[in-house]
C-alpha cells in the first residue's frame, strides 16, 4: 500500500505519482492516459551514462504545460467575459535566467507572442538574440542608463515592441536625449506606485512605501514633462508590479482595482495607453494547502486570470474606456514546477536505540533509574517520563564532568538515555501529537547526511525558508519507521532542511526509511525551478550540479540536453585560484619530499595523480 504520509496528492498536482512498486514518478499532464515514469529508474539510467547526484532535473514537459495553462487560462476568461482586450505575457528573465530555460520559453511561447522582460542590460541583451514572434513585447524594467536605452529604441526597428519602463523623472530625460539622437521614438511604460499592500513574503515590495514606482504626484509631473516635450503619444503601458508569490487571490482584486483607477483617470487625461501590465505575483502552491500562507496561494491559476480580467472589464466599463491589454510577468509560476533536485543519502547519524542496553555491574545506580522509566511510560505519563529521563541524564553529565564517571560508563548512560527517548517517541507517534513534548523530542531525530550544498542549490530554503516539498523517491510501499533532518555536505550548521511538507501540515523531521547497506536511498526535492538556480552561492566550494533535462515520452524519457556540474578546476578558478597553478606548487612540494627522501617516486605518482584527478572531478561526493 503507498504511503500517504507526505502529501503527495495534496501537492504534487498531478505532476507527481507513487507506482505500486513504491518509486515516485513524474506524469506528463498534457497527454491523455498518462503512463508514469519511476524518478529512481531515471536516476539509475542516467548514473549508468555517468550522470550522478546530485542532478537537477528539468523536466521540459512541465515548463511547456505551465506556459500552456497560463495562457489557455487567460485565453479562456477572455473569451468567457467577452473582454475586448488581449493576453500578452512576458517571462521575467531573472526568475530562470538559464539560456536553454528561456529559450525553450521563447520557443513554445512564439506563439502566444509571449515576450521577456528584463530588470538589466544583461538580460536586455539576451533579451534581443532571442526568436521572439513579431511584436512580442520585450518589457524593459530597472535601472537604465544611456546603453541600455539605446538597445531598447533601436531593437523597435527589428520587430520587438520593446518598451521602457520609467521608473523615474529622471530616467526620462536620458531616454529623450537619446531618442533625439537617433531620430527613434520610444515605446514608454510607468511603473505607478499603488498604495494598497498584498500579504506575504514580498509584502514590502507593494503600498507606498515600495522602494520602485512612481506616486501620485511623480506620475502628474511625468504626464505634464511628457506633454511639453510630445511624448505624451509615445507613453503605452501602465506597470504595476506587487511582489512574488502573492498568496491571497483578493489582494490581486483589490490591487487591480487600484491600478484601474490610474488606468482610466491617465486615459481620460490624454495617455494612449492600451497596455496594463500587472507585473509577478501569481503564486505557487509548494504545500498543497491551498491556503493564504507564506507558501502557499488559495487560489487556482485561472482564478487568478478571472480576478484580473473581470476586475480590469469592471472598472473600464465603469469609466467608458476601453479594455487594456493584459501583460503578466509570471515567472514564478511559469518555471517553479519544472525542476527537482535529486541527491543521495550519503550516511545516517542514529539517534533511536531500539534494544535495551544490557545492565553493567560497573553502572552508576543512575543509569539503573534511567532504565526503570520505561516500566512507568504509557500514555498519560509520556510528559513526566521524559522530564525524568532527561534529569537522570544531566545529573550523570555532572558526574562525568567533575571526574566520577568514566567514559565508558558515561556512554553507557547516552545510550540508557536515547533508549528511553526510543520508547518515548514511539509510543507518542503511535498516539498521536501532544504539544510541547513534540518540540522537544524533535530535537532528537536522526540526521541523514545528504550529498548536497544548501547554499549552491536551495537557497530560498537558506534565507527566507522557502519551502519545497521533499520526499524520498522510493520505498513508498514500505511505512517510513524513522524520522530525520537532512544534512548538506557543507561544513556549516545552517546547511540542513528541517521543514517538511508533510500530509497533515508542517513538520521540523521527515520520515525516512531505514538505510540499506549497497543500495541507493535518492531524495528529490521539488518545484525549484524559479529562483534557485543563479541565487546559489560556491559555499565550501561546491559548485554548480549536473543538470539534466528531459522530456517525458510514452512511459519513458529522453534527454533533451545535460550540462555537467562545476569540476573543482572550475570552482577554483571562480575565486580566482589557478588550478595549474596550484598543480605546480604541489608538485614542487612533492620532489621537494622526493630529494629528502619522504616519498618515494612511485609515491610520487600517485600523489600527483590524486591532486589531478580530484582537479578535473566533481565538487560533490562521487
Ligand atoms: C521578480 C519580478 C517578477 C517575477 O515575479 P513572479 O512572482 O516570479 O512571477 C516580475 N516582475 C518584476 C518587476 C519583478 O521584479
Amino acid at each position: 500500500m503507498p504511503t500517504s504520509v507526505y502529501g503527495i496528492d495534496h501537492w504534487g498536482q498531478g505532476l507527481v505519482t507513487v507506482l505500486d512498486n513504491g518509486d515516485v514518478a513524474l506524469t506528463d499532464p498534457q497527454v491523455t492516459d498518462p503512463i508514469p515514469v519511476g524518478l529512481p529508474g531515471i536516476v539509475r539510467d542516467l548514473k549508468a551514462r555517468g550522470i550522478t547526484t546530485p542532478i537537477l532535473l528539468r523536466v521540459e514537459s512541465f515548463l511547456d504545460y505551465g506556459l500552456h495553462r497560463l495562457n489557455a487560462a487567460f485565453a479562456s476568461v477572455i473569451a468567457q467575459v467577452g473582454y475586448q482586450g488581449a493576453y500578452r505575457g512576458v517571462f521575467p528573465i531573472k526568475v530562470n535566467q538559464q539560456a536553454e530555460v528561456v529559450r525553450r520559453i521563447v520557443e513554445v511561447g512564439q506563439q502566444y507572442t509571449f515576450g521577456l522582460e528584463a530588470g538589466s542590460k544583461p538580460e536586455l541583451i539576451v533579451a534581443l538574440a532571442q526568436p521572439l514572434a513579431d511584436d512580442s513585447l520585450i518589457i524593459c524594467n530597472g535601472v537604465k542608463d544611456d546603453e541600455f536605452i539605446r538597445l531598447a529604441i533601436l531593437s523597435r526597428k527589428l520587430g520587438f515592441s520593446t518598451v521602457i519602463v520609467l521608473e523615474s523623472l529622471k530616467e526620462f530625460e536620458i531616454v529623450r536625449r537619446v531618442s533625439e539622437e537617433l531620430g527613434v521614438k520610444p515605446l514608454l511604460g510607468v511603473r505607478v506606485k499603488l498604495t494598497q499592500t498584498v500579504t506575504g513574503k514580498w509584502e514590502a515590495s507593494s503600498g507606498d512605501r515600495s522602494t520602485f514606482g512612481l506616486g501620485t504626484y511623480q506620475v502628474v509631473q511625468l504626464i505634464d514633462r511628457l506633454t511639453e516635450t510630445g511624448y505624451l503619444d509615445c507613453l503605452v503601458l501602465q506597470h504595476n508590479h506587487l511582489g512574488s508569490q502573492v498568496p491571497n487571490v483578493n489582494d490581486v482584486r483589490r490591487t487591480v482595482t487600484e491600478a484601474c483607477r490610474f488606468y482610466s483617470e491617465l486615459r481620460a487625461m490624454g495617455v494612449p495607453l492600451t497596455y496594463l501590465d500587472l507585473g509577478g505575483g501569481l503564486g505557487v502552491d509548494y504545500t498543497g494547502e491551498k491556503r493564504s500562507t507564506e507558501n502557499s496561494v488559495n487560489y487556482s491559476v485561472e482564478e487568478y486570470c478571472s480576478a484580473i480580467i473581470e476586475t480590469v472589464a469592471y472598472a473600464m466599463d465603469e469609466a467608458g474606456e476601453p479594455h487594456p491589454n493584459i501583460v503578466t510577468e509570471s515567472g514564478r509560476y511559469v518555471t517553479a514546477l519544472s525542476s527537482l533536485l535529486i541527491f543521495d543519502v550519503l550516511d545516517a547519524t542514529i539517534y533511536d536505540v531500539p534494544e535495551k542496553p544490557m545492565a553493567d555491574p560497573e553502572d552508576h545506580h543512575l543509569v539503573g533509574d534511567l532504565l526503570t522509566v520505561e516500566d512507568y511510560l504509557n500514555v498519560h505519563r509520556v510528559q513526566e517520563c521524559f522530564n525524568d529521563a532527561v534529569f537522570y541524564r544531566d545529573e550523570l553529565r555532572a558526574l562525568f564532568r567533575r571526574g566520577q564517571l568514566d567514559l565508558r560508563q558515561m556512554a553507557r548512560a547516552e545510550r540508557a538515555f536515547l533508549y528511553t527517548l526510543s520508547r518515548i517517541s514511539k509510543l507518542k507517534r503511535e498516539h498521536g501529537p501532544t504539544g510541547e513534548l513534540d518540540d522537544q523530542l524533535e530535537k532528537f531525530v536522526d540526521y541523514y547526511h545528504c550529498n548536497f550544498s544548501l547554499f549552491q542549490s536551495l537557497p530560498d530554503v537558506w534565507a527566507i525558508d522557502q519551502l519545497h516539498p521533499v520526499i524520498p523517491l522510493q520505498r513508498h510501499d514500505e511505512t517510513p519507521n524513522r524520522r530525520a533532518i537532512l544534512t548538506d555536505i557543507t561544513c556549516d550548521s545552517d546547511g540542513k532542511i528541517n521543514h517538511f511538507v508533510l500530509e497533515d501540515g508542517i513538520h521540523s523531521a521527515l520520515p525516512v526509511h531505514d538505510l540499506i547497506e549497497g543500495e541507493d536511498y535518492y531524495i528529490g526535492v521539488f518545484f525549484v525551478g524559479a529562483y534557485q538556480e543563479t541565487l546559489g552561492d560556491l559555499h565550501n566550494m561546491f559548485g554548480d550540479a549536473n543538470v539534466v533535462t528531459i522530456s517525458l515520452q510514452d512511459g519513458g524519457f529522453r534527454i533533451e540536453h545535460e550540462t555537467e556540474g562545476d569540476t573543482i578546476a572550475e570552482v577554483m578558478s571562480y575565486v580566482e585560484y589557478d588550478p595549474q597553478d596550484c598543480l605546480a606548487a604541489f608538485r614542487k612540494r612533492v620532489d621537494r619530499a622526493v630529494a629528502t627522501g619522504n616519498v618515494a617516486a612511485e609515491e610520487r605518482r600517485i600523489m600527483i595523480t590524486a591532486y589531478k584527478d580530484s582537479l578535473a572531478g566533481y565538487t560533490y561526493f562521487e
